[in-house]
């Protein structure tokens, strides 16, 4: 267990329109995403805390611990309090007023412990710091939820989304329908045929989703991208974000040996150069506009360029450099839907 108990606290998005806030139910994600910026960021400035309990490398070492969050009620209610009484106008707007469960690990992973009491033990906390906190958010104030997760155990927790109405989004992560892909960049995630089974388990309860096609690989070529937005369609989301990876140089080796292990060939050389990954990500972005347009879901599409795509650099290696700079703001600028 983490020292500190769980809390809404505020975030700071670029760009994304996610959320204003967020919830986080622990410190370490058990899903390993090789992408992930939470270990660069976020858990980096908790490394001397980490090293108290035993973690040497919290990058090198990331999906190995999941530290969870002790629940204290009056804590989190204050919080919730301090959320609530925020003045709109001290707001970002593409917040939609939004605590986002979660933004730097998984609501719904599943816990690992070697003593299976203690392991039954904390998947139960677990269970209870996402329901209890949902509770007192829905009966003790007006904000909004979005939950985003790669895992299907949200299903059980279907029932409580309904009881918000309008006021909450559900959404998942699915960057492609091809497995083998998943195994390599998200490797301890459930499997894109397991979230996407749960999405349309979602639209049929009669949720509000949403999808994040995010980051899509380099391996995403344009028949997985329109497989992928195809199926998507067809549980009606209230909006699709995309965005194409964007990985540390440090990762692409640890990616790329395993991926020899299994066997499969990556397109690791798009890393190779900060342009090369420019090209390529403007490249991925276009591409999926298209294909949003050619399936009917373009005006749900919500692209997340990375602010790097807005240098001069790039704009001038684009046909209509200014036409560029301009469709770049209006999906930096976007404010995502929220049903009414
Ligand atoms: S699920 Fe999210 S927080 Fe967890 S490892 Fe993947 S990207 Fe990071």
């Amino acid at each position: 267990m983490w020292h500190a108990p769980a809390v809404i606290a505020e975030n700071n998005f670029i760009y994304k329109s996610l959320s204003n806030w967020s919830f986080n139910v622990a410190v370490g994600c058990s899903h390993a995403c090789r992408f992930c910026y939470v270990p660069s960021a976020a858990t980096i400035k908790q490394g001397p805390k980490l090293a108290e309990y035993g973690v040497k490398d919290p990058d090198a070492e990331w999906g190995d611990y999941v530290l969870l969050r002790p629940w204290e009620e009056e804590k989190f209610l204050s919080s919730l309090r301090a959320a609530e009484n925020t003045p709109r106008s001290e707001l970002k707007r593409d917040g939609n007023r939004a605590v986002m469960y979660c933004t730097t690990t998984d609501a719904y992973q599943v816990i690992h412990h070697p003593d299976p009491e203690r392991q039954r033990m904390l998947s139960q906390h677990a269970r209870r710091l996402v329901r209890r906190s949902l509770e007192l958010i829905r009966d003790h104030s007006t904000l909004n939820v979005r939950i985003l997760t790669r895992s299907p155990l949200a299903r059980a927790d279907f029932d409580l989304y309904k009881t918000f109405g309008p006021r909450l989004l559900f959404g998942m992560s699915l960057p492609t329908l091809r497995n083998d892909l998943s195994k390599i960049y998200e490797p301890k995630a459930p499997a894109p045929s397991q979230r996407l089974a749960t999405l349309r388990a979602a639209n049929e309860a009669g949720l509000n989703v949403f999808v994040a096609v995010a980051p899509t690989y380099p391996e995403c070529n344009e028949a997985d991208l329109r497989a992928t937005l195809e199926a998507i369609a067809e549980v009606n989301p209230v909006t699709i974000f995309h965005e194409p990876i964007n990985i540390r140089a440090e990762n692409v080796e640890r990616i790329q040996s395993h991926a020899d292990e299994l066997g499969l060939e990556l397109k690791t050389d798009v890393f190779e150069t900060r342009e090369q990954w420019q090209d390529y990500a403007v490249n991925a972005l276009q591409t999926v506009e298209s294909l949003a347009e050619e399936i009917g879901i373009a005006d749900r599409l919500h692209l997340w360029p990375d602010k790097s795509l807005g240098s001069l650099t790039v704009a001038n290696r684009m046909p209509k450099p200014r036409d560029y700079m301009r469709w770049l703001r209006k999906s930096w600028m976007r404010i995502s839907e929220w049903p009414q």
